[in-house]
């Protein structure tokens, strides 16, 4: 696989030996399950499994010819990473090393309360979802929602009015295969609009170079700042933590309905459970985020017109904190959404804000930022194949830790990659189990 390149330029990536194959990008942890190369080769050619980890990952159901997998390593997230357009960052109002090119940035929300308070944070994507839809400036959102008949698993979601949109609302945080069927959505022919994770985005914009369809049609793509994935093992613990299986329930809710509101589940039989975030989230050595996230060049939506964060203004989450969003607008195209959504009243703005101040709301991104150049460095040196990541000023954020941090960060993330840590076993469907433990 190619090397790290950081330049601003929109590079090709290097002629390498062969592509990847799926085992590889699996085995070597790199795949967020987004469910791309399904779409790309065709449901007949690769199925999407739930691993007995809790990772939803790609498996080739034959040999994929060579074509098809350079392909596949051409549009994955995995393998190929690339910024924005330079013009985008030349022509931006402010261009941050770590932030990327930003057109404004407030702290604000959705002006609906219902959708405010839904919401997963104050509700701006589902806000710009529905005004996206009222203006007539797409048919549809592509994003994702609970599935209706196994409520703790994701599913990707079209939805063509504003009631669908708001179905919607709430952050997903285990595995989510939003583009499983990109390319059928694509057959559509019609103006649509994706809200997704930063990755997402970032696999449509390599299928883009490939695909005139795709800026033909994908009018707005919005992502939500991400921390990181989880796998479903981490929702599965909330539930045994109450005993409870996943045949049971009848609603799984990580957070929204207040902000960031709690997580909630209910049982076909009448019963409720919650946590507070806090709780679900209180020790880090169960978030089991996926390898993937560990490396992720851009969580923080560059590619995106319009990304948007938590804003927690007492220092974090409580219970209950003022609906609120960071909304951090990149494009023209998104300024002019933007602007339009607050002129109609879709989204409300509470003030300006700024690089200082989401740097410090979101001082786990910046030390993300600054680490990935190095942690991908490492890998290279343990002989692990790396994402090709273009226009990202990974080196640029890596140039704001001493040469002590990233030593230490290369040396972690090699060692790591050596001892295997970094990657995966193999995929395979894993067996359902029951709440007894019993397959
Ligand atoms: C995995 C994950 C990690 C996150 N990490 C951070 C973080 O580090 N910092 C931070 O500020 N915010 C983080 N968030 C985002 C935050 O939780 C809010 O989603 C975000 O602030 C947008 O809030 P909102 O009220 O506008 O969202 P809403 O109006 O509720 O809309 C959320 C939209 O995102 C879509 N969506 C939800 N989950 C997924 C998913 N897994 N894949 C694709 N689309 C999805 C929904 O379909 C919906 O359209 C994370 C969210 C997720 C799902
Ligand atoms: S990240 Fe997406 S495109 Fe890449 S291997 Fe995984 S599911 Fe396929
Ligand atoms: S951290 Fe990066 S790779 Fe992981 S889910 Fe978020 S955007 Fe995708």
């Amino acid at each position: 696989m190619g090397l790290v390149e950081t330049s601003q330029r929109q590079g090709t990536p290097p002629p390498s030996t062969d592509p990847l194959t799926l085992g590889e990008i699996v085995g070597n942890g790199l795949c967020i399950g987004c469910g791309l190369c399904r779409s790309i080769a065709g449901a007949g050619h690769v199925d999407m499994v739930m691993t007995p980890e809790g990772r939803e990952r790609p498996v080739a159901l034959q040999e994929l010819n060579k074509s098809t997998l350079a392909k596949i390593n051409a549009i994955c997230p995995g393998t190929r990473i690339a910024g924005p357009p330079p013009a985008q960052m030349n022509d931006a109002a402010l261009a941050d090393t770590v932030w990327g090119s930003v057109e404004r940035l407030v702290l604000g929300s959705a002006g609906n309360p219902t959708v405010r308070y839904i919401g997963s944070g104050g509700g701006a994507l589902t806000a710009l979802g529905q005004f996206l839809l009222s203006s007539g400036r797409v048919k549809f959102v592509l994003h994702v929602a609970a599935s209706r008949s196994m409520p703790m698993r994701t599913e990707r979601k079209l939805s063509y009015d504003a009631a669908s949109v708001l179905e919607g609302a709430g952050s997903r945080y285990g595995p989510a295969a939003t583009l499983v069927d990109f390319n059928a959505i694509l057959d559509r022919g019609e103006p649509f609009a994706l809200i997704a994770k930063p990755c997402d985005i970032t696999a449509v914009r390599n299928l883009a170079r490939l695909d005139p369809r795709v800026d033909e049609q994908m009018r707005y793509a919005l992502a939500f700042v991400c921390g990181g994935a989880s796998e479903l093992t981490k929702s599965e613990q909330v539930l045994q933590r109450f005993g409870l299986g996943e045949e049971e329930l009848a609603l799984f809710r990580y957070r929204g309905h207040g902000n960031p509101g709690l997580n909630r589940i209910e049982t076909k039989d009448g019963r409720a459970f919650e946590i507070s975030y806090r709780q679900l989230w209180e020790d880090e050595d169960k978030w089991m985020i996926q390898p993937r996230c560990k490396i992720c060049p851009d969580a923080i939506g560059q590619v995106a017109d319009i990304a948007v964060s938590d804003s927690w203004l007492n220092g974090g989450p409580a219970v209950e904190d003022e609906p609120l969003n960071g909304i951090i607008v990149r494009t023209k195209r998104g300024r002019e959404l933007f602007d339009a959504a607050v002129e109609a009243g879709a989204v409300q703005i509470k003030r300006e804000s700024g690089i200082a101040e989401i740097s410090e709301l979101q001082s786990h991104q910046v030390r993300k930022r600054r680490a990935v150049w190095a942690r991908l460095k490492g890998m290279e040196i343990a002989g692990k194949p790396v994402p090709f990541v273009t226009g990202l000023a990974l080196r640029e954020c890596a140039s704001q830790n001493s040469a002590a941090e990233n030593l230490a960060e290369g040396r972690g993330a090699r060692d790591r990659a050596r001892r295997g840590r970094l990657g995966e076993p193999p995929a395979v469907q894993r067996e359902t189990v029951s709440k007894d433990g019993q397959p």
